[in-house]
């Protein structure tokens, strides 16, 4: 997977596509189908490489847009004070529950699962309807020279991490007068 704070571009760049969506929302469900990995890892042995139900769309658009959108409601305001000493009242009010917001947390739980498809060599993107190991991203096909499915797999992760990255610096810059109150809040 990209490493999770990496999915940050996508919910940046939704939030510049359409000034209604949620900034928040968007940033939470980009991060939350990633929850499950150290908690498969540590105490289930399901799903593949610790994907399961949140990496899911049946999950995403369920369990995984109802974390995202209480997260974001309940936590976040507290988060971006505490650690980025932004004020909590103002991003209370950006935070308050409202359909943008939910719409923008599930749009972070998909783009997640969406972004994840191309660099993986399996997705439950489908789960439970399709066998996860039928779906064999293409990024990892085209770079799985000789078959190689594992080299494929190492070359589309680095890429992706490279290029998300490359994003994230970028927009770092653009957004450095006021960085914090851009990147946590966008307003
Ligand atoms: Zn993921």
């Amino acid at each position: 997977m990209p490493a999770t704070p990496l999915h940050y571009p996508v919910a940046w760049g939704l939030s510049k596509l359409n000034k209604r969506l949620n900034l928040p929302g968007l940033i939470v469900g980009s991060f939350i189908p990633d929850i499950e990995v150290p908690i498969l890892f540590l105490f289930f042995n399901i799903g593949i490489d610790n994907h399961f139900i949140l990496h899911s769309l049946v999950g995403a658009l369920t369990i995984g847009t109802l974390i995202s959108t209480l997260a974001t409601v309940l936590l976040y305001p507290i988060l971006a004070s505490l650690l980025f000493q932004l004020d909590k009242a103002k991003v209370k009010e950006v935070c308050k529950l409202t359909p943008a917001l939910v719409l923008s947390c599930l749009l972070g739980n998909v783009f997640h699962i969406l972004l994840d498809l191309p660099m993986h060599p399996y997705s439950l993107i489908l789960w439970p309807f399709v066998d996860p190991n039928s779906i064999v991203g293409v990024l990892v096909l085209v770079f799985a020279v000789d078959g190689d499915i594992k080299r494929g797999f190492l070359i589309a992760n680095i890429l992706t991490n490279l290029i998300m990255g490359l994003f994230m610096v970028a927009i770092v810059i653009k957004s450095r007068r006021n960085l914090w109150e851009q990147v946590i809040v966008g307003k």
